[in-house]
């Protein structure tokens, strides 16, 4: 690692005008710190914003605006959270430890890195997201934790957040500042798929901060949702598959489905397609798998993750199921 200047950002203000000019955002470090000491990324200067006590806010709407520096462990815990988006609480309970949940930030979980084994192996693999023209040793190495939908010959990495999963799921929008003014963009296209050029992860511009996530108010099928996270051992692992579900009936059909997918992508992916065939039919295991095999259409397996499609299809049913028995 070598050396570097560390700034605690005074105000909002202090840490935009600092991100401006170069340095880069600390919040909790639990992924930046790792990526500079293993010199992954470099960085001349870091403005720590994971001091500046950010709240989170109820709307006049019943909607939610979470400050970028809230850490996951606060936002989990926050009762309307958990009332009216129990998805969310439960993605974040799902990921990493207690420890690290009480230093990562809203912001930083958005903009955590992959954690594919290549993007961290600076002396011995070939990474096209981390060297532009490299190659990628994924693709015929080991690759069980990989994408399955929307990657390129360039990547195939995975975005490894659960928190994004359920965000993605809830329609939450990301506020920006920058030089330029601030702007918002919908969390599912906040990341952008690898195509040619995968070291782009976001739509997020060199000098611009995440301020806050803004939640829509709660529809029926966000207040009756659940995530459900398979992964190698039953805590501590990122996700091999996840599912952030909702479900709202009506006369003994469905009225509105939400469901994203974790561990298939470079992004969160909202399966739209699986939620538009739900839409109508009677909530049953049949109509569930004939939904989400119209979203798994495209997938394009590799040499070692083939088990995710049939793994996505009984994790979609079962976390479909579960919402559809739950009392309205
Ligand atoms: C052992 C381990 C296990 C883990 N397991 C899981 C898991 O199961 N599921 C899961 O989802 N995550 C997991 N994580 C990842 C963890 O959730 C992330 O490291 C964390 O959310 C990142 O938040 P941070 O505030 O520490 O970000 P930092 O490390 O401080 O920053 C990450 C990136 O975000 C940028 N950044 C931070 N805030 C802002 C902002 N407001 N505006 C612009 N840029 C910003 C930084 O510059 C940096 O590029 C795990 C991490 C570890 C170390």
């Amino acid at each position: 690692m070598t050396p570097l200047r560390y700034v605690r950002a005074a105000d909002k203000v202090d840490a935009l005008a600092r991100v401006s000019s170069g340095a880069r955002c600390l919040g909790g470090g639990t992924n930046l710190v790792d990526l500079l000491r293993q010199n992954v990324e470099q960085a001349s200067e870091l403005v720590d914003i994971s001091r500046l006590h950010g709240a989170i806010q109820e709307r006049d709407d019943g909607g939610l605006f979470i400050d970028a520096s809230v850490t996951n462990a606060a936002l989990a815990a926050h009762p309307l959270v958990r009332r009216r988006y129990p998805v969310l609480a439960r993605a974040l309970l799902a990921g990493a430890s207690a420890q690290i949940r009480n230093m990562a930030t809203v912001g930083g979980n958005i903009l955590q890195r992959t954690r594919c084994t290549y993007f961290y192996d600076v002396d011995g693999a070939r990474c096209n997201k981390r060297q532009p023209g490299a190659g990628c040793d994924a693709r015929e190495g080991f690759n069980r934790y990989h994408a399955i939908l929307g990657a390129s010959d360039q990547c195939v990495a995975t975005h490894p957040s659960d928190m994004c999963v359920a965000l993605a799921m809830l329609d939450a929008v990301v506020h920006l500042s920058g030089a330029s003014g601030d702007r918002s963009v919908p969390l599912a296209d906040f990341h952008v798929p690898p195509g040619a050029t995968p070291q782009v992860e976001t739509v997020l511009l060199p000098g611009e901060l995440i301020t806050g996530v803004e939640l829509p108010p709660p529809t029926d099928a966000m207040v009756r949702s659940d995530y459900r996270k398979v992964r190698d051992r039953s805590s501590y692992a990122f996700a091999l598959v996840s599912v952030a579900g909702g479900l709202a009936l009506a006369e003994g059909r469905v009225r509105e489905a939400r469901i994203a997918l974790g561990g298939v992508a470079a992004k969160p992916w909202r399966a739209r397609r699986a939620e538009a065939a739900l839409i109508g039919v009677a909530p049953q295991s049949d109509a569930f798998v004939a939904a989400i095999r119209e979203e798994l259409a495209d997938a394009r397996p590799l040499s070692g993750n083939g088990f995710k499609i049939g793994l996505v299809e009984r994790t979609v049913v079962a976390v479909l199921t579960a919402l559809a028995g739950a009392r309205a």
